[in-house]
């Protein structure tokens, strides 16, 4: 496989974007080698500029359920398209979209939408603190909720330690609010909520896919739901990459726990930036301009993006009784078959998925937190996905993300990745 032509562009892209890349995960930093530039994708598969073409489980990171370039949200973004990009001004396309949604959830009375996950998580956290008239707010070691200075805490390896910022250009006292707890470990919460003088919310994501695919037990979640009553704090859940993926109802499909609150992003655009956030009315009555706490955003609602995630949640709802259960048999066979391909060859290899949803680590033991996904053996996961890369499959690069199922995919496709995971086991 030649690269070429991709790696003349991301010289070029280098010379005028930092690191050659407009979010970091893109640059293949944990994996080596340049990334490939994208020519065109549809259905499964994606076409890079040396004409190089991968079955792809990276989907735009996971909002493309239905595959690239499906053909019925491309009709309504061009039927939306030539009726004007932007208003500024209210559309009953987006009541529809909140509508759709609010119905699907008995924990959502009404949504706010915005234009990334990132926007939909600090607003939630925003308003949680409004709401409660609390300040500190706990979060997981190796749970992302995007790159808002409050969230961008790093995992420190201490059950309950007042976090750090993790990057420079993110002040002490920004993140001193913000404690950090170990993910499927209630006691680390307990302690947080303990040491604080006041919790407004805890968030999690429910079924991790930021440090790796780590799913929560339905014990910790049902435990972070009595320590939140206990305490009088919102119970957030951040299915921003979960939501409309592991289920049609998310984690809420999943598990028996409810949340106060829940952000989307990815799939519900339907491959347009759109975030949302929801909860029941009393909480979503604090939001500005029905109650104080200020929220907003020039291009929320964008009626080109609302067309884009209607069009698709139509989609997944009308199919919604064999899809869900046709991707999660997809997702299934895939880490069936890649930790038969690792046995064959003496590798550890730990599996697991939820829904469209998957994960692997090279691990010897299972992995239930971030300290345990951190002792995964990175250098065989970055051997393993340049051979499987330079096979035509694309899976994210790095051992620390999640993989996805799409719509378009079926038996035979995963059928011959299996086949090339044995053969590149075998040169590991
Ligand atoms: C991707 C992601 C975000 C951030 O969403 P952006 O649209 O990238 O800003 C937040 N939370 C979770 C769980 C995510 O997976």
């Amino acid at each position: 496989m030649q690269f070429t032509n991709s790696i003349r562009a991301f010289e070029a892209a280098s010379r005028v974007i930092p690191g050659g890349v407009d979010s970091p995960v893109r640059a293949f930093g944990g994996v080596g080698g340049t990334p490939p530039f994208i020519k065109e994708a549809k259905g499964a598969f994606m076409t890079d500029i040396d004409g190089n073409r991968y079955i792809d489980f990276v989907q735009s990171w996971g909002p493309l359920i239905l595959g690239h370039a499906n053909e019925v949200i491309e009709e309504a973004v061009i039927k939306a398209v030539k009726k004007g990009l932007s208003y500024g001004a209210p559309t009953e396309v987006e009541t529809e979209l909140a509508a759709s949604i609010c119905g699907l959830f008995d924990t959502i009375d009404k949504v706010r939408f915005v234009s990334s996950g990132t926007e939909a998580v600090m607003s939630a956290i925003r308003l949680a603190r409004g709401f409660t008239c609390k300040h500190d707010i706990i979060k997981f070691e190796g749970c992302y909720h995007g790159h808002s200075d409050a969230l961008l805490v790093k995992a420190g390896s201490g059950a309950v330690t007042f976090g750090n910022p993790s990057s420079p250009g993110v002040p002490e006292g920004t993140t001193k609010h913000t404690l950090l707890a170990r993910y499927n470990d209630l006691e680390s919460v307990r302690a947080c909520f303990e040491a604080s003088e006041g919790v407004a919310c805890v968030i999690v994501e429910p079924i991790a896919g930021n440090m790796g695919f780590v799913p929560s037990s339905p014990e910790f979640l049902e435990g972070l739901r009595t320590l939140c009553d206990t305490y009088g704090a919102l119970l957030i859940f951040d299915e921003v990459m979960s939501g409309f993926r592991a289920s049609l109802r998310g984690a809420q499909g999943v598990f028996a726990t409810r949340p106060d609150m829940v952000t989307f992003g990815k799939v519900i655009g339907g491959g347009m930036p759109v975030g949302a956030f929801g909860a029941r009315a009393e909480i979503m009555a604090m939001l500005s301009p029905e109650g104080p706490v200020y929220q907003a955003g020039t291009l929320s609602g964008n009626p080109i993006a609302m067309n884009a995630g209607l069009a698709s949640l139509g989609e997944i709802i009308r199919k919604e009784a064999s899809l869900y259960p046709r991707l999660k048999e997809l997702a299934q066979r895939l880490t069936v078959g890649l930790e038969a391909a690792a046995r064959a060859n003496g590798i550890p290899l730990q599996t697991g998925f939820c829904g469209s949803m998957f994960g692997f680590f090279f691990n010897e033991n299972p992995v239930r937190n971030f300290d345990e996904a951190l002792r995964s053996d990175t250098k065989r996961f970055a051997a393993f996905h340049r051979g499987m890369l330079e096979r035509g499959v694309y899976f994210a690069c790095s051992q620390f993300e999640a993989g996805f199922i799409c719509e378009p995919m079926d038996e035979a496709m995963i059928d011959t990745v299996i086949a090339h995971a044995h053969e590149v086991m075998k040169t590991l």
